[in-house]
């Protein structure tokens, strides 16, 4: 019976194991190959005068990267990867590798990005990106039952729509019959929607679609958002939400990713709630000090600001109370300063990882924000019509996936926290 790797132990007997051929060393008589899986390596030692003659044929095929099947006596043996070793009784080439490989499995020669990338798949069988991956499955898991277990409802909301959410830019026009339609930027019209539907709370995590005419190291054109909408909830309910989210999402790698943890060399760090809240005002503050620059109340914090601010609050952290100007139209201002709203920012101290409001939830409130912000209520019938037969008071946010597993293991760009990426340059494969 075939076996993970990772089963493989000193004082097994007899294992048969499937795998990648990681590495050849031929010394002559003796010749070394390292198998990988998925859990593990192990290392196939052949004494060539007595090994059997099938072996012997398969050895000299081979090449690094080919699929085999490998059965033998197991030996403990201080020196290999396990403290363990097989003599295959047999060995088997199941599919053979082309060569040269257009990508290093084993590391030894580093890859720019866009090699690796175009080829991807190799670049996966890398133990080191492979964790990276393993880690953002168990990110995705721990959030999701973060949220069943407090009783939110499981959303999936359209990705083609015909109305752009906060305005026209970054959009996606696509070819909708004789229609114009988009992909959507962020579920936050249909999240708002199913608040008048009564579901009370909802998440979902699925891609937003962002047309983004630069190329960053934190922005990506096709990006997971991690979305909630809580009724009868305020910003700082949400607040404490996002906060648990990211805290159990830690908690979860924490205790169940050692191996991968060590093979990307992080010394986990799991956050402490609740985090520090600073306002806007406060931050812009830190920034002109930070940067020299002189920030005025109603300037978007930029990168470097962003940057300034991060290095003297050095953990995770809140923006409150933003100009209701730069924040969208359906931010709550607050009763009593209307220039500032009941928006926030959840910081890491190297960038933004999300943004959220208590939204507004009265309808002539909302007309006026729209059209404050110069946008037409034109094609969004749809979306004001529920906040005229009862809507409740909401807030919810929205989390970049990526950026949490960017920041959480400390990845020099975005693209190496997601399978696929897109960006203004690349859309194969
Ligand atoms: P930024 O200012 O950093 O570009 P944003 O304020 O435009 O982000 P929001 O509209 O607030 O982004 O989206 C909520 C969250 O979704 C962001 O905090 C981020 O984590 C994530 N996000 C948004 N756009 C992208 C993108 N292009 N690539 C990756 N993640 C993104
Ligand atoms: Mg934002």
């Amino acid at each position: 019976m075939r076996v993970p790797i990772c089963e493989v132990t000193p004082e097994t007997e007899y294992a048969e194991i499937t795998g990648w051929i990681h590495e050849i060393r031929d010394l002559g008589g003796l010749t070394f190959f390292l198998v990988r899986d998925r859990t593990g390596i192990i290392q196939v030692t052949i004494v060539r005068k007595k090994a059997p003659e099938g072996v012997l044929t398969t050895i000299r095929e081979i090449s690094r990267e080919s699929v085999v099947r490998v059965a033998g006596t197991v030996k403990a043996i201080d020196k290999a990867v396990g403290g363990r070793e097989i003599t295959p009784e047999v060995f088997e080439v199941i599919n053979r590798a082309e060569s040269p490989l257009p990508l290093d499995v084993v590391e030894k020669v580093p890859a720019e990005l866009d090699t690796r990338l175009d080829a991807r798949f190799l670049d996966v069988r890398r133990p080191r990106v492979n964790a990276v991956f393993q880690i953002r499955s168990t990110v995705l898991d721990a959030v999701h039952d973060y949220f069943f277990r407090n009783g939110f409802i499981n959303i999936t909301t359209p990705k083609i729509v015909a109305a752009a959410t906060e305005g026209g830019t970054e959009l996606f026009p696509i070819a909708y019959f004789e229609k114009e339609a988009f992909l959507n930027q962020s579920p936050q019209l249909y999240k708002q929607m199913l608040m008048a539907g009564g579901f009370e709370k909802v998440f979902e995590i699925g891609p937003i679609f962002r047309a983004e005419e630069h190329n960053t190291v934190r922005h990506l054109n096709e990006a997971t958002s991690i979305d909630t909408e809580v009724s009868f909830a305020d910003h700082n309910d949400v607040m404490k939400i996002l906060e648990d989210v990211v805290v159990v999402a830690y908690d979860r790698v924490a205790a169940t990713c050692d191996e991968h943890l060590a093979r990307i060399g992080i010394d986990l760090e799991v956050p402490k709630s609740p985090f520090p809240r600073i306002t806007y005002t406060e931050a812009l503050e830190i920034a002109s000090r930070g940067t020299g620059e002189d920030l005025a109340f109603g300037d978007d914090l930029g990168t470097v600001a962003e940057k300034a601010v991060g290095r003297e609050m050095g953990v995770h952290y809140f923006i409150v109370d933003w100009p209701t100007e730069i924040k969208p139209y359906y931010a709550m201002p607050y009763d009593d300063d209307p220039t500032i709203c009941r928006a926030f920012d959840l910081m890491h101290p190297r960038m933004e990882l999300s943004s959220g409001a208590q939204r507004i939830h009265r309808h002539d409130q909302l007309v006026d924000q729209i059209q404050a912000k110069g946008l037409g209520v034109d094609g969004f019938e749809f979306y004001l019509k529920p906040f005229r037969y009862g809507m409740p008071p909401h807030a919810g946010w929205g989390m970049g996936a990526e950026r949490l597993i960017m920041t959480m293991l400390d990845l020099a760009n975005i693209r190496d926290a997601v399978l696929f990426p897109r960006d203004r340059h690349r859309l194969t494969p």
